[in-house]
Order: C-alpha cells, then sequence, then structure tokens
C-alpha cells in the first residue's frame, strides 16, 4: 500500500473515531427523567424523526411551557410535584 492510502486510512480512521466519541460523550451527558433541561417542567413524548429511532434509551422530547426540544433518556416518568404556593382561599362574593 502507498503511503498516500496509509495517511488517508489512518487519518480518516481518527476523523471517524472522533465523530463516535463525541456522540458517545453527548449521549452520556444527557439528563435523565423528563423534566425540562432549561425550565424544569414536564415535558411531553414526541414523534422522533427516523434517525433520532435507532438510539436506544433516548426519547425525542418537546417543553410545552419553553418551547425546548431535544432528547432525553428515556425513564419512568417522574411524579408531579407539590404547587410551591398554597393555594389561594376561595373568595366568598
Ligand atoms: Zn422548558
Amino acid at each position: 500500500m502507498s503511503d498516500a492510502a496509509w495517511f488517508v486510512l489512518v487519518f480518516g480512521g481518527l476523523f471517524v473515531l472522533r465523530g463516535i466519541a463525541a456522540t458517545v460523550v453527548f449521549l452520556l451527558i444527557l439528563p435523565d427523567g423528563d423534566r425540562c433541561p432549561q425550565c424544569d417542567a414536564v415535558t411531553l413524548h414526541v414523534e422522533g424523526r427516523r434517525t433520532l429511532r435507532w438510539i436506544p434509551g433516548m426519547r425525542p422530547s418537546w417543553c410545552m411551557t419553553c418551547g425546548w426540544e431535544g432528547l432525553l433518556r428515556r425513564t419512568t416518568p417522574a411524579a408531579p410535584r407539590a404547587p410551591s404556593r398554597p393555594p389561594r382561599p376561595a373568595v366568598m362574593p
């Protein structure tokens, strides 16, 4: 094999490995649960694109509150949180 072929093979392989390593690191740092990473509201599971379907354990999500859209890890849904403020007392007319 010529030197040029070895050069293309080695540096092409390193380029592909760099992309694979970056993808794996990106998938490892995705947050757990169904909460939005920006506003902590509950997200909805939406229909993903075909390219996202082959990634196991991930779910495409969309936040109704802030409009964030992205991937989250597939986990059990979070329990509803108690309101931060007590409910207002009913006003009598
Ligand atoms: Zn949000």
